[in-house]
This record gives C-alpha cells, structure tokens and sequence, in this order.
C-alpha cells in the first residue's frame, strides 16, 4: 500500500463545491484585493484564538515579518529564538537586521528551553520568539515571566500551531502577537500562500495595519516604510470555508496519533512527547528513531511518505555562518536534527494505512 505524507486532494474533495463557488463569487466580484471576505476571516480568526484584533497577510513568513517590523526591530536589536524552527523565524529576524540569538531547546516536546532563556537575554535584546512546533505551544509562561522582567516583547510563531492551547489559551493570545500560516499543508492550509498576525495590542494592530499596506495613511502619504503583505480575498473565501472544519480535522489528527501512540508501544521507536498543560494539533507527528536516514530510505522503497523536520538547525545553515556558532554550541537541537522524522498524520487517513506505515517502521527497526 503507499501512504503519501500528505493527501491535499483527499481533503479538498470533501469541500470542493463549496470552495468553486465561494472562489467564484470573488471573481465575478471582481473584487480581487481586500475587502469584506478579508475582514470576515480576520474577525473569525481572531475570534477563534481569543484575540481583540487579526490582521491578514500575505503568508506565515510575512506575518512574522510585518511583526519585526511594525514593532521597529532592527539593526543593532537581538531577538531570541529555537534554532529547531522552519527556516522562515530566523529568516525574519536576519531580514530586519536584527541579531538572531538561538537557545536550545527541550529534548522532549522540541520547543525552546525557557530555562535557558535568561542567560541569553542582553542589553540589545528586544524580542523572544518561540516557535510552537509541530503543534504543540511552547512553555509560555515561564517565557512571558523573562519577558516581563526584561520588558521584551513576545512574538509567537504559531505557523504550526493555529488554535492550539497552553493551560487553555489559545496559540497567539498571550504574546505581545501570534503568526499563523495559511500554507497549504498547514492544520488550516489556503489554495496558495497566506497568513495572520492576532493581537490584543490596539496600537500593534494600527501600525500592522499599515505596515501591511506600504506605511500608507491617507492614499498616497506614508508615514514609514512598510510593504505590501496584503491578503487575498480569494484565499480569505477558500479558508473560511475550511475554518469551520478545523476542529474536526485537528481532532482526527490527534486520534491518529493515539492510533500511531499505541502501536509504537514498547518497541525502539519514540512517540511524540505531548506536556499535560498542552492540547496539540499534530500538524506533525514526529518520532525518533535509531539510525534514522536508513528508516527514511526503507520507508520511501516501500512508498510510505515521510519527511525529515528539520536536517540542519538553523545555526548550522550556511547563510548563518557569520554569526559563528559553532556545531556542538546547541547539542539538543543537533541531536533531534539527526534522530527524528515525521511520519503521515493528516486527518484522512485511515486504520488501514497507519497500520502500513507503522509496519514498515517496525519492519525496518525489527
Ligand atoms: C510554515 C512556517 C512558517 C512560514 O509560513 P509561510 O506561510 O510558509 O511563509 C514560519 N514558521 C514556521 C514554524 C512554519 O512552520
């Protein structure tokens, strides 16, 4: 049987005639940017992470990116972040000039270290950005407890993570912001690129509002530099048809995973790590297996798809090297680069192939 690590096709058919004709209803609007299906999913987004005020953008890079910006972080700044992160967190941080500063993170859940937080706060550090991998919130208070102290402001990379909760919060709420992603192959993914900044700060969400829009207050007078990170109203109209659905995709995501938890019992392989204060919604399940580059090549002959998050850390990455971290400075993240890998666990699947996929995983560990 082949098992793809993700079927996008398999979920679009259950919602596909719907999305024609919300996407046709744009077109023949001819209402292309902006507008009213823009304002409606930011209104239900915010709403759906307990947030005042949600601003959409151009794609989950961009929202960080937007944030960096509006809260005029920049050159001669540090921003402390995980350095086991999809590329675009630290991409972002580079991109504004500031100093990306990496901790290390938790063994067990992935996330940054808040323990190790403080000692890598400066006199130039201006921002924490936690990133909640693979799903599952971050340890946000101890983190919010350092960023009080220190007067930093907390963005929170919530890509993976939309309306995921920590002690019952929601994903976004409690930093100063939180960036969602709209990536199709995000829990809640657009048909193209997208994003979301959420906040409960009223003069963030001003200055994001124009930072979105070149800075621009009337037409054609700008107070500062911003960009254009617009959202479009055809990716505002396929996700509010989706968002509705999301609970229910994030709730088959995790029943897939207690499938994957309990079949895994006892053997070598080892299951995600989910902290009692979280309820994740898996946009990953990864494991850790021994000899782990020679699993994946099993498991790709026998077409079962899967897929390594992420092989290098970001202090490792060649466009880093000025930055001289030095391989060895950050041993967790190194050794979860070399040891894990995510196997399928999107919400279609069936009993059937998790029982493909587990068997050859145990097929290959013995
Ligand atoms: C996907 C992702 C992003 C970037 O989102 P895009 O919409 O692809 O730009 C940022 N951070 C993390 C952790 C992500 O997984």
């Amino acid at each position: 049987m082949q098992v793809p690590l993700l079927d996008l096709k398999a979920q679009y058919a259950t919602i596909k005639d719907e999305v024609l004709a919300a996407v046709a209803e744009v077109l023949e609007s001819q209402r292309c940017i902006g507008g009213p299906k823009v304002e409606e999913l930011e209104k239900q987004i915010a709403q759906a992470s307990d947030c005042k005020y949600a601003v959409g953008v151009s794609s989950g890079t961009d929202a960080l990116l937007s944030c960096l910006m509006s809260l005029q972080i920049g050159p001669g700044d540090e921003v402390i972040t995980t350095p086991f992160t999809f590329f675009a967190t630290i991409g972002c941080i580079a991109r504004v000039g500031a100093k990306p500063v990496f901790v290390d993170i938790d063994p067990k859940t992935y996330n940054i270290d808040p323990d190790l937080i403080e000692a890598a706060v400066t006199k130039k550090t201006k921002a924490i950005m936690p990133v909640h991998l693979f799903g599952q919130m971050a340890e946000m208070d101890p983190i919010m407890d350092v960023a009080d102290r220190y007067n930093l402001a907390v963005i929170e990379d919530a890509a993976q993570s939309i309306t995921s909760t920590y002690k019952d919060r929601k994903a976004g709420s409690i930093g100063t912001a939180g960036c969602f992603s709209f990536f199709p192959s995000k829990n809640l993914g657009g048909i193209g690129d997208g994003g979301m900044v959420v906040t409960n700060d009223e003069a963030l969400y001003k200055r994001l509002v124009l930072t979105r829009n070149h800075g621009m207050e009337p037409k054609y007078y700008h107070k500062f530099v911003g960009a254009n990170f617009r959202l479009d109203p055809i990716q505002a109209v396929a996700l509010l048809v989706k968002l509705p659905h999301l609970d229910d995709w994030s709730q088959a995501r995790r029943e897939n995973a207690a499938y994957y938890d309990r079949k895994f019992k006892g053997t070598a392989v080892g299951t995600p790590y989910i902290s009692p204060d979280c309820k994740t919604i898996y946009n990953q399940y990864c494991i850790r297996v021994p000899r782990r580059d020679e699993v994946v090549a099993h498991l790709q002959a026998n077409h079962i798809g899967c897929e390594i998050y992420y092989p290098v850390p970001a202090h490792l990455q060649e466009c880093f090297a000025y930055l001289g971290c030095k391989e060895g400075s950050l041993p967790v993240s190194e050794k979860a680069a070399k040891e894990i890998m995510a196997l399928p666990i999107y919400p279609e699947l069936t009993d059937e192939m998790q029982d493909a996929v587990v068997a050859a995983v145990l097929d290959f560990l013995g």
